[in-house]
């Protein structure tokens, strides 16, 4: 007798399990996407104990007829796919059928749902994979699955799940997540009593965005609008599934190119707000939630040179493309994709949101936070700091006895992840009751979009400089008292002036501690760091003669011998090339030596071993993957930090006057070439509240 046996489905459901639900989350994942593919508008989501003890999704869509119903339940049982050709234009989030027979195979599960077409429901009880109950029932129409018990027949499933508020948490990031995906359906999630989001039908995004994050978040984003790009598929193609292949038809010869046009929407964050980790950053292809690492490369290349490379942004950002450009079936969780054009899709990312953030040249202000009472509150979802998708991009350490997260690069289990919410997401539990919104912003940094770390600043400007604490507004009886102190024409105060396209007209005033420039603007007080405003000017103009390849050299008298460490004579002979054509003429010298003949004019002799140095320092650092585009940036901005004028260094008018007006004129005045601010904004407004006048 042969050794080979088919598993039943009951094991085989199991097994698909383990892929499927990892988590409480992914349950509510696969489940509201069931709803959404169903066409409900309002949808709520009841969890108890983090989502172990209970999910309950309720939703107003379709429903299923009673034959309908039973079969969900059985393996690879789906009405949105018929053959293999449908794999090619999917426009649903589920199309595999395997997400109800695994929850319910791991779970005690309820199903009640009605068709409109029928005039009872069905009502369907499973445990643990076993059908205890289908009955007819009395209910309103769509659909309630309630599951309780997740993995109570996996207790090695059940030992990796970690802290109820932690699953909790991916469960909000998750709701809040779609939510912001469809801004005009309702989504409710309560946990216990806790009403954790709730929001209603709104017309565009930018109104989710306020209603889930409040008006402080938007006020501190950039809305990309509408951008497209077109692409012209040159015959014949690449197919992004080798099994799919065969049924692609092909273009024939007569045929006009075809024509792709790819769209990208959403918000994003300025330079100046940087976050510790990826947890801001929400990713959609055609509507499916996705974590994917072109996509992060994309958008921090965007950042490059404006934000340090240790930072990331918030980003919420909406990719729309035809579905034969994009293959979702690359793994059971749905949440990895792939491009039939990868680089032009990155590139398209990449350059809108650099061109979005070239145009709103955004400065940072010192205004101390506006007064809550005319914020209105973020929800209490989006303030929990964690998202699941993020996490597992975040953790590159493959799972170790685990062949298939070693394929996949960097999907790590969620389960052997350690979560660094966890305190922050206790506290959420602790004061899940109230809405405790006072304590909320100290312990829950992570979705304020202050700048919330930063490459460490000579001065502290995380605080506002001048103390102010604005009392209560004068009543009116006061401020006419106070007008004998002279009038503020109220017709003289500027509109708020945020971006940096006014630095044209600064009148420097003096400088504080010989290193940053005082300047009087139209709307109010500007503070420049004096170093990195050059670092800018000298930044763009170094790498726009290095693109016209007329970098000015000055030939050394005595060459310069560089001694170098076996790793460096590598990246030195990788980077020769790009060294030459920045400016550097060096060449072999021995044994692990380098002889430097001529070097950009900019740098000095005195600091060119240094820049030689940190040059090949970043050259090691960009070895694993970097373009030479980005090394190239970085090349030019070393030899401008070490050219441009230091801290400490008296100025006179001229100068100062003059650097305002060079730095006005760079594409981006925002921040240094490794990301710091360069000047800071005290609005005529905030100077006027601080002395009461307003
Ligand atoms: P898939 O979503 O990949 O088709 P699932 O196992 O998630 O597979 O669901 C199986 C089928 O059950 C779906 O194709 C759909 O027809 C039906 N279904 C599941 N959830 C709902 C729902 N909330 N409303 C209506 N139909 C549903
Ligand atoms: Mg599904």
């Amino acid at each position: 007798m042969g050794r080979i046996r088919i598993l039943p489905d009951q094991v085989a459901n199991k097994i698909a399990a383990g892929e499927v639900v990892e988590r409480p989350a992914s349950v509510v994942k696969e489940l509201l996407e069931n709803s959404l593919d169903a066409g409900a508008t309002d949808l709520r989501v009841e969890v108890e104990a983090g989502g172990r003890r209970l999910i309950r999704i309720v939703d107003d869509g379709c429903g299923m007829l009673r034959d309908d119903a039973l079969l969900a339940f059985e393996r690879h049982a789906t009405s949105k796919l018929r053959d293999v050709k449908d794999l090619l234009s999917i426009t649903t989030l589920g199309f595999r059928g395997e997400a109800l027979p695994s929850i319910a195979s791991v779970s005690r599960l309820l199903l009640e749902t009605r068709a409109a077409e029928e005039a009872t429901g069905t009502r369907i009880e499973i445990a643990g994979g076993k059908m205890l109950r289908c009955e007819e029932a009395a209910l309103g129409g769509g659909t309630a699955i309630a599951v309780r018990d997740l993995f109570f027949n996996v207790p090695a499933r059940r030992k990796f799940l970690r802290t109820e508020p932690t699953e909790l948490a991916h469960i909000a990031s998750l709701v809040t997540h779609y939510s912001l995906a469809h801004p005009g359906k309702t989504f409710r999630l309560t946990s216990g009593p806790a009403e954790l989001l709730s929001v209603t039908p709104v017309a565009t995004t930018k109104e989710r965005v306020y209603q889930v994050f409040g008006s402080h978040v938007l006020e501190e984003l950039v809305d990309i609008g509408v951008r497209e790009r077109e692409l012209f598929i040159p015959p014949p193609s690449v197919p992004p599934s080798q099994g799919i292949a065969e049924y692609r038809s092909q273009p024939g010869p007569d045929d006009d190119p075809p024509k792709r046009t790819f769209r990208l929407s959403g918000f994003f964050s300025r330079p100046q707000v940087q976050k510790g980790n990826r947890n801001s950053i929400y990713i959609f292809v055609n509507g499916r939630l996705i974590r994917d690492r072109l996509m992060l490369h994309a958008l921090s290349s965007a950042y490059h040179n404006l934000m340090p490379s240790s930072a990331y942004p918030f980003a919420l950002l909406f990719l729309e493309m035809d579905a034969e450009e994009v293959d979702v079936n690359v793994h059971p969780s749905k949440t990895e994709v792939r491009f039939r054009h990868g680089s032009f899709v990155h590139d398209f990312v990449r350059d809108t949101i650099r061109e979005r953030l070239m145009e709103s040249r955004p400065a940072p202000a010192f205004s101390p936070a506006p007064p809550r009472s005319a914020t209105p509150p973020a929800q209490m979802a989006a303030q929990l700091p964690y998202s699941e998708f993020s996490q597992m991009i975040e953790n590159e350490e493959p799972v170790r006895g685990s062949d298939q997260s070693r394929d996949r690069e960097g999907a790590v289990s969620l389960a052997e992840g350690t979560p660094k919410g966890t305190a922050a997401t206790q506290r959420v539990a602790a004061t899940g009751q109230d809405t405790g919104e006072d304590t909320r912003e100290d312990t829950l940094p992570e979705f304020t979009l202050r700048p919330t770390r930063g490459p460490d600043p000579r001065l502290d400007f995380s605080a506002p400089p001048i103390e102010v604490t604005p009392g209560p507004p004068p009543s009116g009886k006061l401020s006419r008292r106070l007008d004998m102190h002279g009038e503020f024409p109220a017709d003289a105060i500027p509109p708020p002036e945020t971006s940096l396209s006014v630095l044209s007209d600064l009148r420097p005033l003096g400088q504080i501690h010989e290193s940053f420039i005082i300047a009087a603007g139209r709307d109010g007080l500007w503070i420049i760091d004096q170093h990195v405003a050059h670092e800018r000017i000298l930044f763009e103009q170094v790498l726009k003669q290095r693109a016209a390849g007329r970098v000015e050299m000055q030939r050394l008298l005595m060459p310069l011998i560089l001694q170098l460490t076996p790793e460096q004579q590598i990246d030195y002979a990788r980077i020769a090339d790009e060294l030459h054509e920045s400016g550097f003429e060096t060449e072999p010298f021995g044994n692990r030596t380098i002889a430097v003949k001529a070097a950009p004019a900019a740098v000095g002799a005195a600091d060119l071993e240094r820049v030689l140095f940190e040059i090949l320092e970043i050259a090691e650092g960009e070895l694993r993957g970097t373009s030479l585009d980005d090394l190239r940036r970085n090349i030019c901005a070393s030899i401008a930090c070490r050219a441009a004028i230091k801290i400490n260094m008296r100025l006179d008018a001229a100068k100062m006057e003059w650097l305002l007006r060079a730095l006005a004129a760079t594409d981006c005045p925002m921040s240094c070439p490794h990301g710091r601010p360069i000047a800071m904004h005290y609005g005529t407004r905030e100077i006027l509240k601080a002395f009461h006048r307003i």
